[in-house]
């Protein structure tokens, strides 16, 4: 193993949660792709805001108000920086990636979408980008079509070439799949959908905690992702888009804080990022989120995508010597998570059989029912890792599944 950019062991410490021991066994936590776990720096952001700043945001002409505002906005301008958005008001501030990419389908895809129009998705999507085509589908009369995935895993993009025509008005897809850990190539698959006029919508969930993630360099559209993947609190996200898509999407919700003037007669709307967040928004969780994002960059994230690929391997190796297992998804190139079948063990008894040694994974379909019915199982295990991760946790997760194997007989 090449030597890593930082100390796993050390950046450990700033996770208070990772000493935590459970029937008197450490944590081994295997489940960061579910959410990740928190740094002290964030969590001390959090709780400094409301301990010196707390107010409304946007509203209030007094000290506290211009702090809260000013944390705030300092916050967009940071994720901004972090996924090489060039303009911070196009990046709008939800509360998580399903949020966002239901903005869209609601915003953009109502707008434009009319009976026989295409929507593009891949069988490896998860529900949310899924599911809110499906309602907007429905109710516009157009229809899905599903790129399917080929035996390694990967898209076909012949395929996908073929499905591709005038009638394509969208092309949704997962940077990385949260069951396979496929990274799928954006911007060749951004260059198709343009091709044909389509727009491209990217579930950056899984990238963006992960590895250097450029909007500019993807090419895409729109990217929504989450702070709680990302070291940073739950209820935060970010949904980025190209200035000129969000200029003319109509709002998706109504509210405080997104207009310009009501009358009796009706509303204007407020400029970007502010016609697209309606309501008091989680200004605690955004501030602490845009720590976050500091914290990663401080590390680099092309480091920690480096190590977690070794990790991967590692982990890739070791869960490969288990018998009878499937691992699901290509060897290489891929986000820092396995998922895996053992033949004689179900994955829930699996899972189970870990909690029992600390060993933290998760079991099911991980929201992703198209892709599992593909796979023909009806559930996996998956064991996801970060940074703060180490081999020694993989030769844990590796002991315990041979005990489980044993016991299940
Ligand atoms: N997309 C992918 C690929 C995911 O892994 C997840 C979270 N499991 C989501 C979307 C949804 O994220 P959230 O629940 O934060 O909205």
């Amino acid at each position: 193993m090449n030597q890593p950019a930082f100390d796993p062991y050390t950046i450990r410490k700033d996770f208070p949660i990772l000493s935590r021991r459970i029937n008197d066994t450490l944590l081994v936590y295997l489940d960061s792709a579910a959410t990740s776990q928190k740094p002290s720096r964030v969590l001390e952001a959090h709780a400094a805001f409301y301990r010196t700043s707390n107010a409304n945001v946007h509203r209030a002409i007094h000290q506290l108000g211009e702090e809260a505002t000013e944390a705030y906005e300092g916050s967009r301008v940071i994720l901004a920086s972090f996924i090489g958005a060039p303009d911070p008001n196009c990046c709008l501030f939800t509360r998580n990636t399903t949020e966002g990419l239901n903005l869209v389908a609601n915003a953009w895809g109502r707008t434009h979408l009319g009976p026989g129009d295409e929507i593009v998705l891949t069988e490896m999507e998860h529900h949310s980008n899924i599911v809110p085509w499906q309602l907007v589908a429905r109710e516009m009369g157009a229809v899905i079509r599903y790129v399917p995935i080929t035996e390694e895993g990967r898209l076909d993009l012949d395929v996908l070439a073929d499905l591709l025509g005038n009638r394509t008005r969208i092309v949704g897809v997962a940077h990385a799949s949260n069951v396979l850990g496929t990274i799928n190539p954006i911007s060749e698959i951004a260059r198709m959908a343009h091709d044909v006029g389509a727009i491209v919508v990217v579930d950056g969930a899984q990238s963006v905690p992960h590895m250097p993630v450029d909007v500019t360099a993807l090419g895409a559209d729109f990217l929504a992702f989450s702070s709680h993947k990302m070291c940073g609190p739950t209820g935060a996200g970010v949904l980025w888009g190209q200035r000129e898509l969000l200029e003319e999407m109509p709002p998706f919700m109504g509210g405080g804080d997104m207009i310009d003037r009501v009358t009796k007669e009706g509303t204007t709307f407020a400029k970007l990022p502010y016609k697209f967040e309606a309501g008091t928004p989680d200004v605690a969780e955004v501030v602490a989120m845009g720590v976050a994002a500091e914290y990663l960059s401080d590390l680099g994230l092309d480091n920690i995508h480096a190590y977690e690929t070794e990790l991967v391997d590692y982990a890739l190796d070791a869960i490969g010597t288990l018998a009878g297992v499937k691992i699901h998804g290509p060897r290489n190139g891929r986000a820092s998570l396995v998922s895996f079948s053992l033949e004689r063990v179900h994955p829930h008894d699996l899972s189970e059989f870990l909690n029992q040694d600390s060993i933290a994974v998760r079991a099911g379909h991980h929201c992703t029912h198209i892709l599992h019915d593909v796979l023909g199982v009806p559930a996996t295990t998956r064991a996801s890792f970060a940074f703060y991760n180490t081999r020694e946790e993989i030769d844990l997760l590796i002991a315990s599944c041979r005990k489980a194997l044993d016991f299940f007989g």
